[in-house]
């Protein structure tokens, strides 16, 4: 079978025998043991050489939540995979005026959001390689769900976050007992943060620039194709580094490849307007580069202005044949709002797939997946 070139990693150059991941801007290799974040030659990130392959799991398997895709993860064949139940979340089916979408309740899974699919894997390579200090940096969901399962692999964990960050995510991250930094400013100053204090102790196992995560969202998609009985027309998901959305595209891919889907769904990305850098990318092109800012937004987990894997992102977009929607601020909170009065409590940053629909939803094919990635009990009470 032929590999969708789409998903390559590029340059296509031989690499040597052991290793596993490459630098997506040089090409640079790097075996399997290892967490390297930066590449030491140009500074740009890594990604898997090879794409993901799914392997239908044994009907018989009683493994939990995504235990049971553990085959398709980029870990070492002894390492064990240490879960605290992520995924099997449901798919629950909602009226939006005459049409029926189903969403992807995220938000339950052990952390209260999506990251934990991605953690799992995570930690489960960090934990196979016996590192026990480790750092992290997020808006607050990233390092909630890192903290939790550090704690459950015994790894010491300190978590940098924005100092707008929510206050039961905060209080969340310390309840595991990681160390928690605060940084004022913008979440980029975040990042800086945590890259100068990496160069001490500890291993830097960053969600957004290590790509082991992407193998757990991943599974997003196969739950999908298994809860619809087929491959979704369009999938909508909130888009800040954008690690769901990749995840669940290479998932999707990855189904394609091993003949269980014909066709990818339309992926659609969703960013806060105020944060936009890669619709602004999808629908400008380069010149849009010029007025993205990072403005303040409700819908905190996606004020993202430089995505590390932007480029992957577009081109998911194209290959899918997808979009990108930005929507207004003014209607992040009631769409919150219109979600809850169904039942469904989830944090702003996820209410904007519910706010987008309005703007795109005559351009998706049924069936229509709505990802919701954060529990509304991590918001701030104000929000
Ligand atoms: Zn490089």
């Amino acid at each position: 079978m032929i590999d969708p070139p789409e998903d390559r990693m590029k340059p296509s150059t031989s690499h040597e025998p052991d290793s596993f991941f490459a630098c997506s801007n040089c090409g640079a290799t790097h075996p399997r043991k290892g967490f390297p974040f930066k590449c030491s030659k140009c500074g740009g990130h890594f990604d898997f050489i090879e794409p993901l392959r799914y392997e239908q799991p044994a009907p018989a398997s009683q493994e939990p939540g995504i235990s049971r895709f553990s085959s398709s993860f980029p870990l070492h064949p002894e390492a064990e995979f240490l879960s605290l139940g992520e995924g099997d979340t449901p798919l629950i089916e909602l009226k939006r005026g005459a049409r029926s979408v189903f969403l992807k309740c995220e938000h339950l899974n052990p952390t209260g959001s999506f990251k934990d699919r991605g953690t799992a894997v995570l930690i489960s390579a960090l934990r196979s390689e016996g590192v026990t200090v480790a750092l992290e940096d997020s808006s607050g969901n990233a390092g909630a769900s890192f903290a939790a399962y550090a704690a459950r692999a015994g790894i010491e964990a300190t978590v940098f976050v924005p100092d707008y960050a929510s206050g039961p995510k905060q209080a969340q991250i310390q309840a595991y007992g990681a160390r928690i930094v605060r940084i004022p400013g913008p979440r980029s100053a975040v990042t800086e943060a945590v890259q100068s204090e990496a160069e001490g102790e500890g291993v830097y196992a960053s969600h957004a620039y290590l790509p082991h995560g992407l193998a757990g969202m991943a599974t997003v998609a196969y739950e999908l194709v298994e809860q619809l009985g087929r491959a979704p027309g369009a999938v909508v998901t909130p888009v800040g580094q954008g690690t769901l959305f990749l995840g669940l595209y290479r998932g999707f891919l990855a189904l394609r490849q091993a003949g269980v889907i014909a066709q990818l769904p339309k992926m659609v990305g969703v960013q806060a307007q105020a944060c936009a850098p890669i619709w602004a990318v999808y629908n400008a092109g380069a010149a849009g580069l010029g007025w993205v800012r990072e403005g303040l937004t409700v819908a905190e987990g996606i004020r993202i202005l430089h995505p590390i894997r932007g480029d992957r992102i577009l081109e998911a977009l194209d290959d899918s044949g997808g979009l990108m929607v930005a929507v207004d601020e003014g209607t992040i909170l009631p769409a919150r709002d219109e979600l809850a009065r169904q039942g469904l409590y989830v944090e702003p940053t996820s209410a904007v797939v519910w706010a987008a629909l309005s703007q795109c939803s005559e351009q998706l094919e049924d069936p229509v997946v709505l990802v919701l990635t954060g529990h509304g009990l991590k918001s701030a009470p104000s929000a």
